[in-house]
This record gives structure tokens, C-alpha cells and sequence, in this order.
């Protein structure tokens, strides 16, 4: 099993982080989680562009074009035999004595990257799953796709303490996203989806999806909904690298809709199925 280690492919065994690696201590870095179908990467190219501008919301300019990278990933993905999965990869600032500044600009951001097996999740893609609701308390800067994934990282925990997949994230009574998803509704045949800001993640799925929609003639409306138009919903999905396009069934205590995937979410799984054919093959 080989993984990237600051741009060398070697064995996973040989690659150490250092105690004093900023994205150990801090979080000080940006990540991405790409799918891989058939031995293909599907929308590297908007992955990679999302990390070089993660990256540079936070003061680092990658040294890595997306060609390079794409290159990189690619024979990792050869060297692995990976066919269905995911890449994780993720850039920290680098490794300097632990002190909050920025480190001098000549300091080596770590790059690391590994693939895994993971076959898609055909079963929730069918029957749905469950969420809760959950008081967005993450920062201000939703849209980099940092480390610092505490406040995720415990909605999460809530969510599966509770029997539940994933928890919807509303500041308010406004909805923003899941712990690790973008979230959608269906009211009367029109899409709702939270508008690229500061307070949400721009997921690579969510913008796939309202390109098939909008191609497909399904209105898609990118504005803020709130807590009543969740719970009025007529469906309610998720979307995500991992998950793709996820019913949810349930909400806390009530079902949604007829408590079954909605005629539109499963239209729209459809499109995002051949997106992917289109990209990596069947
Ligand atoms: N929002 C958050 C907080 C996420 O962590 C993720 C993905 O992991 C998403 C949204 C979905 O983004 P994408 O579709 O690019 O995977």
C-alpha cells in the first residue's frame, strides 16, 4: 500500500508526520476527499482547483498545479490497484517550531495522500437514512475546506450517538449544511439549496447536481431555507463526495414526506449516475 508523502510515492509504513507538523497542532491546512470510480477520479479537476483556493484563503500558496497533482494522484491510484474508493489528501503548513505565526515562507508545506477502498453506499442511496438537527456553532469560514474540523466532527458524533446518519447544521432558523454534506429540499417540484457563502462548504457534488438539474429542466433556487421550509419539505436529501446523492427519510422524530425516497431525489440520483458514467465509465 503506497501513499503520496510531500510528492514521492512510497510505502505507507515509511511515511512519518513530524510531533511539530502545523496541521498536527493547528489544523493548519486544507484537505479534499476525492471519489474514485473504475480506477478513475471523478471531477478531480474541481477538487484540485478547490484546494489550491483553499489554500490560498489561508496564506499558502500550493506549489502543485492541478495537472501536477492529477498526475501524482493518478499513479498512486495505478501503484494501489485502486479501483472503487476515495483519495484523501490533504496540505499542512508545514513543520516549524510550534508558535502561532505563520512560519517563514520557506518552510515546505507537507502534502500527503492515500487511497482506500470504499464501495458505494448503495443501500443508503436506496432506502435513505436518518438525521437530527443540530445548532450550527462552527466559524465563520465554512467555504475552506480546512483541518479544523472539531464543531463537524461533533455534530457527527451527536448524529451516530443518536442512530442517525448525519446531522442538518442551521444557524437560526436558517439551514446551512450537514457535518459532512450539503443539504437539500424539494418543495413543489423546485430545488432549495443554500447559496455558496462563507457559511457553507461549495461540496463539488452539490454543484454537479444543480448543473444535471438545471440541464434536466428541475428548478434549482440557491437561497437560504429555513427550519419550517425543512420540516414542510416534500424531500429532503444530502449530497457529498462520498455519499453522492442521499435521501433522508427522517428528521429528529418526523419522517419526511412519506418517510420514503422522493420521486425528484431519485430523478436526480439518476442524473448524477450517468454524470458519473459519463466521467469514469459503468
Ligand atoms: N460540507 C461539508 C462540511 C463537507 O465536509 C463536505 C464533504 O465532505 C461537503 C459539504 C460536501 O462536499 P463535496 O460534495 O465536495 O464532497
Amino acid at each position: 500500500n503506497y501513499v503520496i508523502f510531500n510528492g514521492n510515492i512510497i510505502e505507507r509504513s515509511e511515511a512519518n508526520v513530524d510531533i511539530e507538523d502545523r496541521g498536527y497542532q493547528f489544523g493548519d491546512g486544507v484537505y479534499e476527499v476525492i471519489r474514485v470510480y473504475n480506477s478513475k477520479m471523478f471531477t478531480a479537476t474541481e477538487h484540485l482547483e478547490r484546494i489550491i483556493l483553499s489554500a490560498k484563503k489561508i496564506g499558502m500558496e500550493l506549489t502543485y498545479t492541478v495537472k501536477e497533482m492529477k498526475e501524482l494522484l493518478t499513479q498512486l491510484i495505478t501503484k494501489n490497484s485502486l479501483e472503487h474508493g476515495t483519495i484523501y489528501m490533504q496540505f499542512s503548513r508545514g513543520v516549524a517550531p510550534r508558535n502561532h505565526p505563520y512560519p517563514t515562507s520557506d518552510v515546505a508545506h507537507s502534502f500527503v495522500a492515500y487511497t482506500k477502498e470504499v464501495a458505494r453506499p448503495l443501500a443508503n442511496l436506496e432506502n435513505g437514512v436518518k438525521a437530527i438537527l443540530k445548532e450550527d456553532i462552527r466559524w465563520l469560514l465554512c467555504d475552506i475546506k480546512s483541518l479544523n474540523l472539531l464543531g463537524n466532527v461533533m455534530a457527527k458524533q451527536e448524529a451516530v450517538s443518536k442512530g442517525c446518519y448525519e446531522a442538518i447544521q442551521h444557524r437560526g432558523e436558517v439551514v446551512t449544511e450537514g457535518s459532512s454534506s450539503n443539504i437539500s429540499i424539494i418543495k413543489d417540484g423546485t430545488l432549495y439549496t443554500h447559496p455558496a457563502s462563507n457559511l457553507i462548504l461549495n461540496g463539488i457534488t452539490r454543484r454537479k447536481m444543480i448543473e444535471v438539474c438545471e440541464k434536466d429542466g428541475i428548478p434549482v433556487v440557491e437561497e437560504p431555507f429555513s427550519l419550517n421550509d425543512l420540516n414542510t419539505a416534500d424531500e429532503v436529501f444530502l449530497s457529498s463526495t462520498t455519499s453522492e446523492i442521499t435521501p433522508i427519510i427522517q428528521i429528529n422524530e418526523k419522517q419526511v414526506g412519506e418517510g420514503v425516497p422522493g420521486v425528484l431525489t431519485k430523478r436526480i440520483q439518476g442524473l448524477f449516475d450517468a454524470a458519473i458514467e459519463s466521467e469514469c465509465g459503468s
